[in-house]
């Protein structure tokens, strides 16, 4: 199974740079996580976007669905020239309603709610979903092949929940939003890096990648920081690909 890393920054990109969005293959098979701004442009260095089987949208933030209105024009008018017949399927809590419907876009997007209960099967992956604490509904997602699993956390702030979910998992990615010295207040939208290093270590991952980089902040800090807690820690490089 292998994972392309193609944003890494939240709320907002930096120079060149682009938020939210992961590309998972295995196999034929390949699933975008998240869709935000910069990951369209950046999908189709390494795929077609024709040949997503599915899109998973951990929550509807706009720094991780905003090229989902851009994928819609470029499905709408592959279809309306005869270059393109499939629907993409895409999966997405249901809620906040408006951005949901937003997304409903019929003969472009087959629309599906994620909730804790939906399971996929596709091929030999598995793929299941878990609640975070965020300001909108927000779902981690677990992809497993038999072999290896892979669990990314979505946006979240500390929470046990993703603590039992990637219990021994092969790779674990996390929101690291946040350097310590950002966290104010307990309510904040993010995991600080450190506290990425903690959920590390009490489920027990094999590594810990970090992710969703305030494109200001020095990604160094969030490697000391998570580091004080777990070793076999690393930050999501834009454009790498890794084998998990
Ligand atoms: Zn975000
Ligand atoms: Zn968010």
């Amino acid at each position: 199974m292998k994972l392309t890393i193609l944003g890494n920054n939240g709320p907002f990109p930096s120079v060149g740079g682009a938020c939210s969005g992961y590309l998972i293959r295995e196999g034929n098979r390949k699933i975008l996580i998240d869709c935000g701004n910069g990951v369209l442009g950046n999908l189709q260095k390494f795929v077609r976007f024709e040949e997503l089987d599915a899109v998973i949208l951990t929550h509807l933030h706009s720094d991780h669905i905003s090229d989902m209105m851009v994928l819609r024009y470029a499905v709408q008018i592959k279809k309306a020239r005869g270059l393109m017949e499939r629907t993409i399927d895409v999966y997405a809590p249901a809620e906040p309603v408006e951005e949901y419907q937003r997304l409903n876009v019929n003969n472009v997007f087959n629309l599906k709610p994620i909730t804790e209960t939906l399971v996929l099967n596709i091929d030999s992956l598995k793929i299941t979903f878990t609640e975070m604490t965020h300001p909108v509904k927000c779902f981690a997602v677990s992809i497993e092949n038999g072999e290896k699993r892979f669990v990314f956390s979505g946006d979240t702030s500390w929470n046990q929940n993703i603590i039992r979910f990637a219990k021994g998992v092969d790779l674990l990615m996390l929101d690291a939003g946040l350097l310590s010295k950002d966290k104010k207040s307990d309510n904040v939208p993010h995991l600080t890096a450190k506290e990425c290093g903690v959920v590390a270590k009490e489920a027990g991952v094999k590594k810990l990648m970090l992710t969703h980089f305030w494109p200001e902040d020095d990604v160094k800090e969030h490697l000391q920081e998570a580091g004080e807690n777990f070793k076999h820690v690393e930050v999501a490089r834009l454009l790498y690909t890794y084998e998990i």
